[in-house]
Order: structure tokens, then C-alpha cells, then sequence
């Protein structure tokens, strides 16, 4: 078993200008096989939460435990643990197989014909055997990144630790080894720590995933208990593309008043307020219904500011008719939506998101 048990870690830097907290007590727990991404804007801390696991940077606080064994003192050679790095790391003098059996013969004393075996096997699972004997600099960049995963594999870790490990490749090189990375996990059911600043490589490959800002965890949860059940407007904002719409609003009794309009509210939601009155509405954009006309308290007409046609959708950005705000829906591609037009908007209160107005915390 090799689940993998963060207990309070904590990271400060010290320096001229005042300390920085890297990595603010984070607690979370990685199950065994689990692939587990970390994804948060740039700054909040994921390399050097992974850096900590590693053993390549030093802990300020907390503990971190690999199979119920505190790692904090021990060597990075002797954690079990196989990292992966954006600039794949490999050494320009060697060839492909020399960087594969380097990391072995470090970490084991496996017979010679043992770690040929295993690189010969582990290169036929990655499909690069063609390329054992050429040095890295002869190859593409996509090639070279799975050399930097086999030379990972090989090692046959407790512990897989990516650090943007895609971020190199053009689109559709990432998007492939998006699923080949999921496919190989999950073959070798080694427990993984993936980070991400792309929400969507985390919402496709996470098996949980877990949302830092600042130095500390927002939330940890599977996809769509992240994008359904945001814990609070800064998890809400992140993810989801387009981006979820917020309004500031007030409410009074059972409305809510906003920038050029108003929203009226069950009985049952505004229970759930609890006597808050600065709050912030939130709206997904593909939660928002184009209709043909206005017939009830939750349709809106709105004018047609812009229309980004996306290819099977379109984002169209809407704005209230006495309004300064705009915000966007997401439309099938086939309707044909003008600009400048006026069209009706029906935001149905059960896909409606509500916070705290200062604090952020979700209400509803
Ligand atoms: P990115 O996606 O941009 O790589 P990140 O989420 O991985 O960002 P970290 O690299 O972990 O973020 O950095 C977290 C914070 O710690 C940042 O404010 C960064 O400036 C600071 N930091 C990181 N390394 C050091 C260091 N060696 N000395 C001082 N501050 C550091």
C-alpha cells in the first residue's frame, strides 16, 4: 500500500522582504493508486507542495507520510517516489536507454540483465523502442516527454509525481497523452500527484482533484463535485469554461437586486441564506437558457453585446437592458444568435449559486 497522507505541510520562505507562505497547512490524503491533481492559478503553491513530497525542498511545518511512514527526514533517493518534470530533465550525453537504466542502477542493485529487461519492457510500453539508442536531443519534444515518463515507469515507484509533465506540447500532442498518461496510471496503479494550472487537464484526468489558492486547499473532491458543489466562489470561478458568471448583489426580503435587474427567490433558498443580505449570485454560462419569450419571474430580456462562435457552440455575451454588466451563455451552435439583437434569457433558480458576499462561502 502506498497512500500518501499530507498532515499539516507547511512552507515558508524566508526572505529580505518579509516571509512568503508557499504552502499553507495543507491536510489531504492520497489513497492508494489514486490519481490525485493539483491545480490552482500560478503562485498558489503546487510545485512547491510536490517539490516537499519529493524531498527536493525543505518543510517548515506538518508531516508527510508514505505508507504510515513519516518521510520528512528521508533522502529523496530512498522515498520510492519517481518524479516528472515540465523540462523533462533528461541528461543531454546519454542515450535514451542510458537515461532510463541511470535512475535504476541509482535506486536498486538489480542485475545488469534485470534493468535491461526492464527497460526494453517498459520502453515497448510506451512505444519507443525505435528511439532507445538516439540521444534526447534528436528527438521531438513529444518523444522526449515520454522518455522522461519511462524513465519514471522504470523505476516501478510507490509514487508517480508530475509537475506539468504536458505544458511543452501543442494541443492536440497534449490532449493524446492526456489519455495515454490516464490509461498507463491506471494500468500500473501507482498512486499519482499530477500538477496543473489547466483546469481542464485536471477536470479530465483527476481522479479527485485539489483546488490551492494561495497556499491553501479550497477544496479536494472528484471533478464534478468540484463544478456542482463549489465550496466557495474562488473554486466556483476556477472551475468551469467559460468561467461561471457573477453578480454582485443585495438581497431585500425574497429579491435579490442587481445591476439592471432583479431575481426573485423561493421561500427554501432564502432559508438557506440564513439573514445574509450582501451576497454573490452565480450562473454557469451553459446554465443559461436562450427562450423565445419572456413568460416567467426567471426570464430575462437581454441585448446581444458579442457572439463568439466556438465551433458545435457559441458564447454569447449578454448585457441587462439598464445594466453595466456583462455575462455569458453558451448556445448551441446551430442558432443563430445576431449581435445587437435582443434575445430572452431564462436563469432557472435551481442552477442558481449563491455566496457570501465577503467571505465568499457558498450558501447555496
Ligand atoms: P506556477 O504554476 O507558476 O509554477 P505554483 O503554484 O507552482 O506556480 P510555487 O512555485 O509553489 O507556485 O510558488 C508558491 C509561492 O512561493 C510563490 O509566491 C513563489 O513566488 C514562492 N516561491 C517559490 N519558490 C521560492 C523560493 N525558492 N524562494 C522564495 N519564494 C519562493
Amino acid at each position: 500500500m502506498a497512500d500518501l497522507a499530507l498532515d499539516r505541510l507547511t512552507k515558508v520562505f524566508r526572505s529580505g522582504d518579509g516571509d512568503i507562505v508557499a504552502v499553507d497547512d495543507l491536510s489531504m490524503d492520497i489513497e492508494d493508486g489514486e490519481f490525485l491533481v493539483l491545480v490552482g492559478p500560478s503562485g498558489c503553491g503546487k510545485s512547491t507542495t510536490l517539490r516537499m513530497i519529493a524531498g527536493l525542498e525543505s518543510i517548515t511545518g506538518g508531516e508527510i507520510r508514505l505508507a504510515d511512514r513519516p518521510v520528512n527526514d528521508v533522502k529523496p533517493q530512498d522515498r520510492d517516489i519517481a518524479m516528472v518534470f515540465q523540462s523533462y530533465a533528461l541528461y543531454p550525453h546519454m542515450t535514451v536507454r542510458e537515461n532510463m537504466r541511470f535512475g535504476l542502477e541509482e535506486s536498486t542493485d538489480l542485475p545488469d540483465d534485470e534493468i535491461d529487461e526492464r527497460v526494453e519492457e517498459t520502453a515497448a510500453m510506451l512505444s519507443i523502442e525505435p528511439l532507445l539508442d538516439r540521444k534526447p536531443g534528436e528527438l521531438s519534444g513529444g518523444q522526449q516527454q515520454r522518455v522522461a515518463l519511462g524513465r519514471a515507469i522504470v523505476r516501478d515507484p510507490s509514487v508517480f509525481l508530475m509537475d506539468e509533465p504536458l505544458s511543452n506540447l501543442d494541443a492536440k500532442l497534449r490532449a493524446e497523452m492526456r489519455t495515454e498518461l490516464q490509461r498507463l496510471q491506471e494500468e500500473l496503479g501507482v498512486t499519482t500527484v499530477y500538477v496543473t494550472h489547466d483546469q481542464t487537464e485536471a477536470m479530465t484526468m483527476g481522479d479527485r482533484i485539489a483546488i490551492l489558492n494561495e497556499g491553501e486547499l479550497m477544496q479536494v473532491g472528484t471533478p464534478l463535485e468540484c463544478y456542482h458543489e463549489p465550496r466557495n466562489e474562488f473554486v466556483a470561478g476556477f472551475i468551469g469554461e467559460p468561467s461561471m458568471n457573477f453578480f454582485a448583489v443585495e438581497r431585500e426580503g425574497d429579491t435579490l437586486r442587481g445591476d439592471g435587474f432583479e431575481y426573485s427567490l423561493s421561500e427554501e433558498t432564502v432559508r438557506a441564506l440564513d439573514g445574509a443580505t450582501d451576497l454573490t449570485l452565480g450562473v454557469r454560462p451553459e446554465d443559461v437558457e436562450i427562450v423565445g419569450t419572456a413568460s416567467g419571474e426567471h426570464d430575462f430580456v437581454t441585448t446581444v453585446d458579442v457572439v463568439e462562435p466556438m465551433g458545435d457552440e457559441n458564447n454569447v455575451y449578454l448585457t441587462f437592458p439598464d445594466g453595466s454588466e456583462t455575462f455569458v451563455a453558451v448556445v448551441g451552435g446551430m442558432r443563430l444568435i445576431e449581435r445587437g439583437t435582443t434575445v430572452v434569457a431564462r436563469i432557472p433558480e435551481d442552477v442558481i449559486h449563491i455566496f457570501d458576499g465577503a467571505t465568499g462561502e457558498t450558501l447555496r
